[in-house]
């Protein structure tokens, strides 16, 4: 039976990244050598590298003046990259769920650290709003999407200072104007490729400030002046990734994908909204993901959670059951997932509802 993949990371990749990848796992363009066996310094890898960057700029619209870096380690060693390289002094960071926690608690190594607004005692069932940033901050930390809460942030903000963001769950699936950001990164896993790869883009300009000495490997400079080939980057997520950006370019680019992913969301919370079973656990719609859709059983229902996770298994549904955190349910839908998984889902939901 064909699964609809609701995954929350790694997750669902389009069909056409899968069969892509998988030929050139096996052959790469008919060069007689696979693509896990090669130099990465070999023509054909540093054509993919540079691609994949191109198309990264191209459809996002990056100005000039920023590098897009694909490197290892996760979103997580990002959390410790980006005080290493920005925080002097003092870092406010925006407590939105347990990455921007983490986040947070890697700053702590660095420097001060102020933590604007917390929706933790909610179970971060909310973006808080109306804080204030401290205006002697070397830079303002936000996670644009709680992938486990399901909370966004879907406009870009105005900072008098840097902007840094965790875009691991959100990149690409909106128009964004990246001028507003000083830094950008996430792990590809959720809306790009295998794991494996985690992309950064930063405003070359903000760098190189620092006093204290940074180790190689973790200093962005190290990165931009090797082309994201100072050490053997992972090729295979790479070239996934520049399969799934060329998938995203053919459909129209980021206007397309958000205009999906606006349509997909919009049905599923339509049908939370109407249900007599389910309920958002988001109190707020403004602050309602288009990537990770978070619903719970009413409180009269709650016993039913369990019977509808099976009934929903076995019709397909992989991936729902919620981040142990919230409990209930999360339906991821990245870019890959199309609307007629999406539809299947909310069939699910109605079909229970009406046999309950
Ligand atoms: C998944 C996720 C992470 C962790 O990414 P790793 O690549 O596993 O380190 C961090 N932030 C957000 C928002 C995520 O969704």
């Amino acid at each position: 039976m064909k699964k609809h993949n609701f995954s929350a990371g790694p997750s669902i990749l389009s069909p056409y990244t899968i069969k892509h990848t998988a030929e050139g796992i096996l052959d790469l363009d008919q060069s007689g050598l696979s693509l896990m066996e090669i130099s990465h310094r070999s023509k054909e890898f540093m054509a993919i590298m540079d691609e994949t960057q191109q198309l990264f700029k191209d459809l996002l619209d990056i100005p000039s003046g920023y590098s897009v870096l694909l490197l290892q380690g996760g979103a997580s060693l990002q959390f410790c990259m980006v005080p290493y390289n920005l925080l002097k002094t003092k870092a406010a960071y925006l407590d939105t769920g347990s990455w921007a926690n983490k986040a947070v608690k890697e700053a702590k190594f660095f420097g001060e650290v102020e933590v604007v607004a917390s929706s933790k005692e909610s179970t971060y069932s909310y973006i808080p709003k109306g804080y204030a940033i401290p205006s002697d901050a070397d830079y303002f930390h936000i996670t644009t999407n709680n992938t486990i809460y399901g909370t966004e942030i879907k406009e870009d903000m105005d900072v008098p200072m840097h902007l840094v963001a965790d875009m691991s769950s959100d990149i690409f699936s909106r128009p964004m104007d990246v001028s507003k950001y000083s830094l950008i990164y996430g792990g590809a896993q959720k809306n790009l490729a295998p794991a494996g790869v985690t992309f950064v883009i930063v405003k070359d300009e903000i760098l190189g400030n620092m006093d204290r000495p940074i180790p190689t490997m973790l200093d962005y400079r190290t990165h931009i002046d090797k082309g994201s080939m100072f050490n053997t980057p992972p090729c295979v997520a790479i070239y996934a990734a520049m399969h799934t950006l060329h998938w995203y370019r053919d459909q129209g680019g980021v206007p397309a994908m958000y205009k999906m992913n606006m349509e997909k969301a919009g049905i599923l919370y339509d049908e939370i909204d109407r249900s007599s079973i389910f309920t958002s656990n988001i109190e707020d719609e403004n602050d309602r993901s288009i990537m990770n859709v978070s619903f719970v059983m009413k409180e009269e229902y709650k016993e039913k959670e369990a019977d509808f996770l099976a009934y929903a298994i076995g019709r397909g549904m992989s991936g729902i059951k919620g981040h142990r955190s919230v409990g209930g349910f999360r339906a991821s839908i990245y870019n890959a997932m199309p609307l007629s998984s999406v539809e299947e889902l909310v069939e699910t939901m109605k079909e229970f509802e009406q046999n309950l």
